[in-house]
């Protein structure tokens, strides 16, 4: 798994943060920016819920090279 986060996308909610705070954090600003962007498997579930549930639509995640954005909206 890779993730990637828009930053311009992100409205500062701080939910990702509190899901998973080893993958997410943010700047001095509360905009996102990733503290791990290849997260152990362990994390991946919370992840992908992080991603469901961001209001701005700024995560993008990565499962053998196939957005999950693109699955989800296929
Ligand atoms: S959940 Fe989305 S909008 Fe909220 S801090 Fe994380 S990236 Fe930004």
């Amino acid at each position: 798994m890779n993730v990637l986060v828009d930053p311009d996308r992100c409205c500062s909610s701080g939910l990702c943060v509190l899901a998973v705070p080893s993958v997410f954090e943010e700047d001095e600003d509360c905009v996102v920016r990733l503290a791990d962007p290849r997260p152990p498997q362990d994390t991946h579930q919370r992840v992908r819920e992080a991603a469901r549930r961001c209001p701005g639509r700024a995560i993008t995640v990565l499962e053998d090279g196939v957005s999950r954005h693109t699955l989800m909206e296929e």
